[in-house]
């Protein structure tokens, strides 16, 4: 397993300085790491730079589904929904113990967006158009089936339902796998090095200035093409490069909640109609169900970002309208707030704009791209490393399609179940959850994370905290409990007690100062608070 840690960053940095690179990647999400990926597989001297932690922008943030969009049917984006279509299964294929098949269930209600019959036809053009296996195609279910998966939604409007196939992924560690995949073939990835200031020669781009937000220092990187793919932070870079350039982005908000499954008795994903004529997702996980998400217009600070309580009462209330139970602020266990970079329309609301990528290319060279989704990442990343390979004269092609992401990875999901099962036989002293919850976080690699947690005598938590640090660059609390393990969402209470394990971990290992250590327990204190609308403390 190849060692990615900060420990040994400067001396990372500095080897930077003997390479002519290619190319430098701005941005750490899952675009980024995508291109990344692509450009080091076809052999390109590639470097990743990130300004906070990797995927800690909208790729930790997003509904973390891997999926076509039914909603775009709707709106005949016909194209989009193929290409996300065909790309769900590559992702799965790819990665299978981080995409995993989810059945997602339609309920048809009385005044819904969809009747039997258009649901019918949308789900099985979607099906078509991402080449669905037989096995997995649509299914219509009776009233009575939707009642035995969703016991709890409103009989009194409930028609019947249908349900289709989905992927589910943790948006987060696929970004972060991601970008092990391409250091593993000599890419290099920093978190924490922020691209502050570009330097010119006769108009065009010649370097990027970047400040260590570790070490406080500034540090100049060189490389034949730049690449921002820094996703709702798109527009800040290009006017860095160009104070002319005008707008190219509308930032929509999208938040999710988090409520215990003893509050929502939920035995399958649900898509579910909204009074405004909007859909929302109610995803089951571990022992929550998350529910989202918004698409509000937002102009604040895009680095500070959270769930508000009007944002939550829109969900809140949606969710009364569609359930028995009647769900309060204090059943919000935790949330999160993410933002879109859409590409901008005249005259056109949130929900109304496309979905799509585009690039842009400034006179300076500076090439920027941004919208897109998560689960077409790897063919936005193509577009890109096609277009700086042909600039740069490299004949190559793109690998990523075939590409397994993980250094020991199954061979297909039938593996990956297997394994999980043997784990829980072998490991028996441990519970089952926790070890399904590492295989399909780590891989196989959850033996390794067991086995140090044997031999140090040491908690699975804690094992876990040692490999992010030593195998996954993580540096501040919230790398470990929001993104690489995301028990800041789906078990806070773990997040709140491990908090000062963590940071013991990272202050030793680091050697942070006292008083950065108590400043960071008290950063991190404030995120943990600020995620639990019911204030949750342990
Ligand atoms: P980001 O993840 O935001 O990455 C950009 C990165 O650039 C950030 O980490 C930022 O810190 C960094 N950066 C910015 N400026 C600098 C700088 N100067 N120097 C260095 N680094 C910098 N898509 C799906 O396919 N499925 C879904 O279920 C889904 N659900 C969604 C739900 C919500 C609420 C939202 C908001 C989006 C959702 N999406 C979904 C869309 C998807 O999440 C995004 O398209 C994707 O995550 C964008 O990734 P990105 O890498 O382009 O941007």
């Amino acid at each position: 397993m190849q060692s990615f840690s900060n420990s040994n960053r400067n001396k990372r940095l500095d080897d930077l300085k003997e390479r002519d690179l290619d190319l430098i990647v701005i941005g750490g999400g899952i675009t980024g790491a995508g291109i990344l990926l692509d450009a080091a597989l076809r052999g390109l001297k590639v470097v990743l730079i990130e300004k906070d932690d990797f995927a800690s922008g909208t790729s930790s943030k997003s509904t973390k589904l891997i999926h076509g969009g039914l909603r775009y049917l709707k709106q005949f984006k016909i194209g989009l929904v193929r290409e996300s279509g065909l790309e769900r299964r590559i992702a799965h294929n790819n990665a299978c113990h981080l995409v995993h098949p989810e059945k997602m269930l339609l309920p048809i209600v009385k005044g819904g967006s969809f009747s039997k019959l258009t649901a019918g036809i949308a789900i099985s053009v979607y099906d078509r158009l991402a080449n669905v296996q037989k096995e997995n195609i649509r299914k219509f279910l009776s009233k009575l089936e939707v009642l035995e998966l969703l016991p709890q939604i409103n009989p009194d409007i409930l028609k019947g339902g249908i349900q289709y196939s989905e992927f589910r992924t943790d948006d987060a560690r696929l970004t972060i796998e991601i970008i092990k995949a391409a250091r593993r073939n000599s890419a290099e990835a920093f978190n924490y090095l922020e691209a502050s200031n570009f330097e010119y020669e006769n108009g065009k781009i010649k370097s990027v200035t970047c400040f260590d937000h570790t070490s406080k220092k500034k540090i100049s990187l060189s490389a034949k093409k730049i690449v921002s793919a820094t996703g709702p932070w798109a527009d800040n870079l290009r006017k860095k490069d160009d104070d002319n350039t005008s707008s190219s982005l509308f930032i929509s908000k999208g938040i999710h909640i988090v409520i215990p499954k003893s509050k929502l008795t939920i035995q399958s994903a649900t898509y579910f109609d909204v009074f405004d004529r909007r859909m929302l997702f109610a995803i089951p996980r571990q022992d929550v169900v998350y529910i989202g998400t918004t698409d509000t217009k937002y102009t604040g600070d895009k680095n500070n970002l959270d769930c508000t309580a009007e944002d939550a009462d829109y969900l809140l209330d949606a969710s009364n309208k569609m359930f028995l139970q009647t769900f309060t602020k204090e059943d919000v266990l935790s949330s999160w707030a993410g933002l879109r970079p859409l590409i901008r329309k005249e005259g056109q609301g949130p929900s109304e704009l496309s979905r799509k990528d585009e690039i842009f290319i400034s006179d300076s060279g500076l090439i920027s791209i941004a919208g897109g989704k998560l689960t077409g990442y790897r063919k936005m990343a193509k577009r890109i490393v096609d277009m700086v390979s042909d600039d740069l004269g490299y004949n190559n092609s793109c690998l990523t399609k075939e590409y397994k992401i993980h250094h020991n990875p199954f061979s297909d999901y039938s593996e990956y179940r297997r394994f999980t099962s043997d784990l829980i036989s072998e490991y028996s002293n441990y519970k089952a959850s926790d070890l399904k919850f590492l295989s399909s976080s780590f891989g196989k690699d959850a033996i390794f994370i067991l086995e140090h947690a044997v031999s140090n005598s040491t908690s699975i938590d804690e094992s876990i905290c040692s490999y992010c640090i030593n195998y996954e660059s993580a540096y501040f609390p919230l790398d470990i409990l929001e993104r690489r393990t995301g028990w800041l969402y789906f078990e806070i209470n773990k997040a709140q007690n491990k908090l000062s394990h963590v940071l013991r971990e990272l202050s030793d290992t680091f050697n942070f100062e006292v008083e950065a250590t108590n400043q960071i327990q008290t950063d991190t204190q404030n995120k943990i608070d600020a995620s639990s609308l019911s204030n949750l403390k342990v």
